[in-house]
């Protein structure tokens, strides 16, 4: 098991250009896995529930040099917790959310990293802010000084062709990139989280800086 989750992570990382940011996502996935993946040279790790990442940061508090990812909704009531435990927050999917992240991130004298899940399609079924909405928000968004909101995170609706898919992704480069053209005080662009296990090729080549694959690491969940 562990040899594969290492060749796993070296023909993914040989495929994807060296600034593209492999976050490992370890949802369901037990410590002794993430251990091969840390062995393997894997520094980035994203989960999506703070119930599940306490226990396993608990029981990997070894491992030097790590970075949390937050990639699942996160529910007001939990946002002090996720402070506590990850340095990167991709799913930021609302104003109330933002603004509550930032009060605490000041109260407990830290600067997550964040990025802002929008849905350029619609979804039922995801979070995020839709385009017009997230472009009225920035304004607001750009005074959250204690959080470092660093760009986009997006996921495409179930069901799409590849052409489709890539759409999406090239959709969100292009809105990353007209936001960054305007000139803000404190908020930056220059991140593009997009990207799991059936679709990263075509987050990559719409220049995506950070993928997040769980399956074809560590194989089928259920
Ligand atoms: C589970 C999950 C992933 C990883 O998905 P895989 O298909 O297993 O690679 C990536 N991003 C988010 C938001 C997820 O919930």
């Amino acid at each position: 098991m562990s040899s594969s989750i290492r060749e796993q992570i070296s023909a993914i990382r040989a495929s994807l250009p060296s600034c593209v940011r492999l976050i490992a996502v370890t949802k369901q996935v037990p410590p002794e896995q993430i251990r091969a993946a840390y062995a393997a040279g894997i520094r980035d790790f994203g989960e999506s529930r703070i119930q599940e990442t306490a226990s396993k940061q608990a029981q990997l508090q070894d491992l030097v040099g790590v970075t949390w990812h937050l990639i699942g909704h996160l529910q007001t009531n939990k946002a002090k917790k996720a402070l506590e435990q990850f340095q990167w927050i991709h799913s930021v999917d609302n104003l109330q959310l933002a603004q509550r992240l930032d009060q605490l991130a000041q109260q407990l004298g830290v600067s997550p990293q964040v990025c802002l899940q929008v849905k350029i399609l619609p979804d039922p079924l995801k979070f995020g802010w839709t385009v017009p909405e997230l472009l009225t928000d920035l304004s607001t968004l750009d005074q959250y000084k204690n959080l470092q909101i660093q760009g986009l995170m997006t996921i495409p609706p179930l069901g799409l062709t590849d052409t489709e898919i890539l759409d999406v992704f090239n959709q969100t480069n292009n809105l990353a990139t007209e936001i960054q053209g305007q000139n803000w005080s404190h908020l930056k662009m220059q991140h593009l989280s997009m990207g799991m296990s059936e679709d990263y090729k075509l987050a990559v080549r719409a220049g995506a800086t950070m993928v997040r694959l769980g399956t074809i690491i560590f194989g089928d969940r259920s």
